[in-house]
């Protein structure tokens, strides 16, 4: 299942690269650029995980020393979080445990929502838009932060989720069964 999900993924990829080759005037991305990376959910589904997870086990030990201990730390915050917060406030947002020394350690094995970070879409007839928009870069010279209006003419038309690639025509071609998605904390 792994092989034929590695095949998937340069076929996503594939597509991914056209669209970031297309946005490129509002696309602000940098090797070194870890916004996407530093609060979020990250979710995984339960084939992603292990996959990632797969990656994990050839990392040298101090690498896997520091995740483990991300892992257990975020643990104790998400515990935390979830006594002390409302019933309506429950998402907890965290940074990857894989960000380490600010890079990804896992990227080739990265998920499918770390692929598409960065990347504006329609979705129901909106415009949505990734989260560094706030912090002033991918489509900040499109969007108006006091209003939330969005001028935005070209935006790719396909619904970029998780939801969406794990249920297309593609991971059927793959024959893909990705199982339960949860956020990344979650998987451990
Ligand atoms: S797996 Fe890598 S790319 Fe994805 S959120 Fe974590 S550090 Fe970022």
């Amino acid at each position: 299942m792994l092989k034929r999900y590695e095949e998937f993924l340069k076929e996503v990829d594939k597509e991914l690269n056209r669209y970031f080759k297309e946005q490129q005037q509002y696309i602000k991305c940098h090797i070194g650029c870890n916004e996407c990376c530093k609060i979020g959910e990250y979710p995984f589904s339960r084939l992603e995980a292990e996959y990632l997870m797969q990656g994990f086990q050839s990392l040298p030990k101090n690498i896997r020393d520091i995740i483990r201990y991300n892992i257990k730390e975020l643990k104790i915050q998400k515990d935390k979080f979830l006594k002390s917060s409302e019933p309506n406030k429950k998402r907890f947002l965290y940074q990857c445990p894989f960000l380490i020394n600010d890079l990804c350690v896992l990227y080739k094995r990265r998920g499918l929502t770390c692929r598409i970070f960065g990347l504006a879409y329609l979705s129901d007839g909106k415009i949505i838009l990734p989260e560094c928009v706030n912090s002033g870069l991918n489509y900040s010279q499109v969007f108006d932060k006091s209003s939330g209006m969005v001028s935005l003419q070209n935006p790719i038309k396909n619904k970029l989720t998780i939801d969406r690639w794990l249920d297309s025509p593609l991971a059927e071609k793959y024959a893909l069964e990705a199982g339960e998605i949860r956020s990344l904390i979650n998987w451990f």
